[in-house]
């Protein structure tokens, strides 16, 4: 028997207007799984900010959380320009109030072999996922302590975190530099209030997911390798990504929880074929 369904999608997790009055910005909020926490955000009562590259991307982000009655903004944004995330910041501060919370989402990955890994695709996927970050962090942190306000940052990471993978060089590296950056900052501004966590999912198929990332297995295929019998639900992640947010997590600082169905733990007495990258990428 599989690990249980969660309860649907449109109840929320946290008691009703937990985020009422607040902001949050989400980065690559239009698409996937920062669409999704965009959304049960929206639905506690935040106004959102929606930041990210492509318009269309903005335009169902904001589409999504106005359907839910809230606030919701799009902002044009590229989280490798640090000039871009302050000028984000001053739109945010300008149309919805300053920010509360910011979940660093934003993220590069496409499967490539190290090998045939070109220094461009290296720096971008690094410049996304590790740079960005620091940068929306620290942004969203100076404009915090400024006003002497409370703030909680999210990072959304990966399980290949602590494994490494094959086909992820540049992400695994990335997102293992992001789950160590979560401990220093949280760390470093807790005597300032700003709360700093990071939430790494397992397998969670969306609409959204780039052909290249689809090829790789069905979501039928990842449910039978998975200890847990199933894949995620975006809505599962974000409601865990609105509890660590929030007061009820008020003590909760320089964290990562693994959302996974036990995924990354997985080990066998025997362990299956091993298959080289280059041919699961053939
Ligand atoms: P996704 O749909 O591809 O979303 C990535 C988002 O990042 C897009 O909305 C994109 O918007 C934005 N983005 C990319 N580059 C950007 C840049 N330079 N500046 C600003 N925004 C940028 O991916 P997802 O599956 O929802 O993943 C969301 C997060 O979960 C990522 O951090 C990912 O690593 C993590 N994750 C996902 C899974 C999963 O199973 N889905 C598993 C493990 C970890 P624009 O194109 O408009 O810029």
């Amino acid at each position: 028997m599989p690990l249980p369904a969660p309860p649907p999608q449109g109840l929320a997790m946290l008691p009703p207007h937990t985020y009422a009055g607040q902001v949050v910005v989400v980065t690559g909020g239009g698409t996937g799984l920062g669409k999704a926490i965009a959304a049960e955000f929206a639905r506690l009562g935040a106004g959102v900010a929606v930041a990210s590259r492509k318009p269309e991307h903005r335009q169902a982000g904001v589409q999504t959380i106005e359907a839910l009655g809230a606030k919701a903004v799009g902002v044009a944004l590229d989280v490798r320009d640090p000039d871009a995330v302050a000028a984000m910041f001053d739109q945010v501060e300008r149309d919805l109030g300053p920010a509360d919370v910011l979940i660093n989402n934003a993220a590069g990955n496409f499967p490539a072999q190290a090998v045939k890994m070109s220094p461009n695709a290296w720096r971008s996927v690094v410049d996304i996922v590790l740079n960005g970050t620091f940068f929306c962090s620290s942004e969203f942190a100076r404009r915090a302590l400024s006003r002497s306000a409370p703030g909680a940052i999210l990072n959304i990471g990966a399980t290949y975190s602590w494994t490494g993978g094959p086909g992820t060089a540049h992400s695994a590296a990335a997102k293992a530099a992001v789950t160590n950056l979560t401990q220093s900052l949280a760390v470093e501004w807790a005597p300032h209030g700003i709360r700093v966590n990071c939430l790494a999912p397992g397998k969670f198929p969306h609409d959204d997911l780039p052909e290249a990332l689809r090829k790789v297995s069905t979501p039928e295929q990842d449910a039978a390798r998975i200890p847990g019998g199933r894949v995620g639900l975006p809505h599962e992640l974000a409601w865990a990504a609105t509890y660590m947010c929030s007061p009820y997590a008020a003590y909760l600082t320089g964290h990562t929880l693994v959302l996974d169905g036990g995924n990354w733990l997985r080990r066998g007495l025997t362990m299956p074929e091993f298959i080289p990258i280059e041919e699961q990428l053939s």
